[in-house]
């Protein structure tokens, strides 16, 4: 941490940012410019330290961070890439694992006509939400538990791995029976209690971007899954808000190779969520793996048309098809498979 003093700073005033420190078991470099003295605060542990505690000082002008806050996420901590592995289908590696199906599970024959469409095309893991957090409390919600037992069902039925939201914090262990990933949605990057008691299941897990959130409050995000002892965890960019409003959301390309520069975690990308449209998603999701992404959320739906939920983004079984073809190309060209 640089602490940048007032102009006209007393010794008195110096030397309280030093016992400070001291009393943290910090050291201290002093820096005596012309005008300004600045003092170095050096130490381990620094970014997870608030910069408020010499902030408050007086003589203090400035509090500035060298150390990023986010530890157990960082490529300082873990040097190599992170393998996340479901039932042998690794995430992180040279394959690019693609997911598919709807916003919403909302029936048998729908799931099932789905995961017959996308097994067929090359995705290898069904999404399907049961709890769906709308914007509205009067907007469909899911079918709750009738949905993860639909999703368990056809899971078995066709040996396919599912990836679903769970909202609250009290229903981990639920979902965590019917599904092989836990998604946080990025209303609930945030939400910390969901977080902790996620990271506790030791569950393969999916945390989504919060559309408001910088990527280093998204990987200090992900250090709440990693304080517990859940190493299974995957990042999903999905589109930020800006002023644009051509696209729901604007996809952070660039969040792609800032990940994999300062982590160490996979990263996927949902460019349905990210474009709002059908007709967008496949040009994102191409530029997405060209990026370096490590895989895919996409939506599909049998008949995108009668979707309860996100239907004017949700591909249709044919144009995924198509695109699973386009993306194989793309896969090569950058040293990796679908
Ligand atoms: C979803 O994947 O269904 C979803 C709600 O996405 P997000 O949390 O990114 O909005
Ligand atoms: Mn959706």
């Amino acid at each position: 941490m640089i602490v940048e003093m007032r102009t006209g700073t007393t010794p008195e005033e110096i030397d309280g940012v030093k016992q400070r420190a001291k009393s943290l078991g910090l050291s201290v470099q002093l820096n005596l410019g012309t005008n300004k003295v600045v003092v170095a605060i050096l130490g381990s542990n620094t970014g997870q330290l608030p910069t408020d505690i010499f902030a408050v000082l007086p003589g203090v002008e400035n509090v500035a961070r060298i150390m990023k806050p986010y530890k157990l996420a960082s490529r300082e901590f873990k040097a190599e890439n992170s393998l996340v592995s479901i039932n042998g289908i690794e995430i992180g590696g040279k394959r690019i694992v693609v997911m598919a199906g709807p916003c919403a599970v909302e029936s048998e024959e729908q799931l099932v006509e789905t995961v017959r469409a996308i097994k067929r095309s090359g995705a290898c893991i069904l999404r399907g939400g049961a709890f769906k957090p709308r914007t509205s409390p009067f907007s469909f919600q899911g079918l709750e538990k009738a949905g993860l037992e639909l999703l368990a069902r056809v899971r078995e039925q066709f040996g396919i791995p599912v990836i679903t939201e769970v909202v609250d914090p009290h229903d981990v262990s639920l979902v965590s029976k019917y599904a092989d990933i836990l998604q946080v949605g990025a209303r609930n990057m945030q939400n910390f209690a969901l977080l902790t008691n996620i990271g506790r299941k030791k569950c393969p897990v999916v945390l989504k971007r919060g559309f408001s959130c910088t990527i280093t409050e998204w990987l200090t995000a992900a250090d709440y899954l990693l304080a517990e002892g859940n190493n299974q965890v995957i990042l999903c960019e999905r589109g930020i808000r800006t002023f644009e409003n051509s696209t729901r959301f604007s996809l952070d390309i660039c969040s792609i190779p800032v990940i994999k520069r300062f982590s160490h975690l996979p990263v996927i990308v949902d460019p349905s969520h990210a474009t709002g449209h059908y007709s967008l998603v496949p040009a994102v999701a191409k530029a997405a793996v060209a990026a370096g992404a490590d895989g895919l959320l996409i939506e599909v739906h049998p008949n995108p048309k009668e979707a309860l939920v996100d239907g004017l983004q949700s591909l249709t079984p044919s144009d995924f098809a198509r695109l699973m073809e386009e993306l194989r190309s793309i896969a090569k060209a950058v040293g990796r498979y679908i």
